[in-house]
């Protein structure tokens, strides 16, 4: 019975998608939509990324000015991911829990969260996140990929970009830290405000393990498993005007 009302919710909410010109907020936030084909997206150059990548068009224009910063400070970024739809994110879902044939399936859930989310729970499908140069946290441990994370770590917030995945230690909860993933917060955190009010578990369907979404806590330990400030959209906004500030005329 639970089961049959789960696919009619799924049923309705890709017939809804399908009937709008225009893609409904929820339906984005959950990566249901082919960015290709929205204006607000862009097509990353080939200069700042390793294989054909689409980005938010706003966050994509601040990821050039920082990729141009670090390139006088001889530090070269270079995205490795960036936007990643529904299906997409599926696929790699589905790769990671066809390869672990002997866990039950809550271990394979947890095992796969380690650094990977669920489809329709990436912040990747919301175009605000790029991972960066690498995908091993000791790749940034030494020489060049240290380098480039402490340029990160001192200069990307001025961009407006954040590493959302960071270690555990202040009490974070979710995915393992990712020294790769940085955030575009001026546009993430409002995203991360509405998807808490707009996306219910009954809309995390139609994958491997989606049934144990809500008993994992997902949208709160997960989606939500970001540093507190980060979360505030006081900080954002804060940050925001003052980013507006150091790019007006008046303030060159
Ligand atoms: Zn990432």
């Amino acid at each position: 019975m639970i089961k049959t009302s789960r696919i009619i919710v799924c049923l309705l909410f890709s017939l809804s998608a399908a009937a709008q010109d225009q893609i409904p907020l929820k339906d984005f936030l959950m990566g249901k939509f082919d960015y290709r084909a929205s204006s607000d997206f862009a097509r990353v150059e080939e200069e700042h990324s390793s294989k054909p990548v689409y980005l938010h068009g706003v966050a994509y224009k601040a990821f050039v000015e920082m990729f141009e910063a670090a390139k006088k400070d001889s530090i070269h970024l270079k995205i490795v991911s960036g936007t990643r739809n529904f299906s997409e994110q599926k696929a790699i879902w589905d790769r990671k829990w066809n390869n672990l044939k002997d866990l039950e399936a809550s271990e394979k859930l947890i095992s796969i969260l380690e650094f990977s989310a669920m489809p329709g729970t990436s912040r990747h499908h919301w175009g605000t996140e790029v991972d960066l140069n690498n995908l091993e946290n000791s790749y940034f441990d030494e020489g060049r990929g240290k380098a480039e994370y402490e340029w990160l770590l001192k200069h990307a917030a001025r961009f407006g970009f954040y590493q959302v995945y960071t270690s555990q230690n202040s009490g974070r909860t979710g995915y393992q830290e990712e020294k790769w993933h940085w955030s575009y917060l001026p546009l993430a955190a409002q995203y991360l405000e509405d998807y808490n009010l707009l996306v219910t578990y009954e809309q995390i369907c139609n994958f491997h393990g989606s049934e144990l979404a809500s008993k994992h806590a997902i949208i709160a330990n997960y989606v939500n498993g970001i540093p507190q400030e980060y979360r505030s959209l006081s900080f954002i906004q804060k940050h925001s005007q003052r980013l507006a500030q150091e790019k007006s005329p008046a303030a060159e």
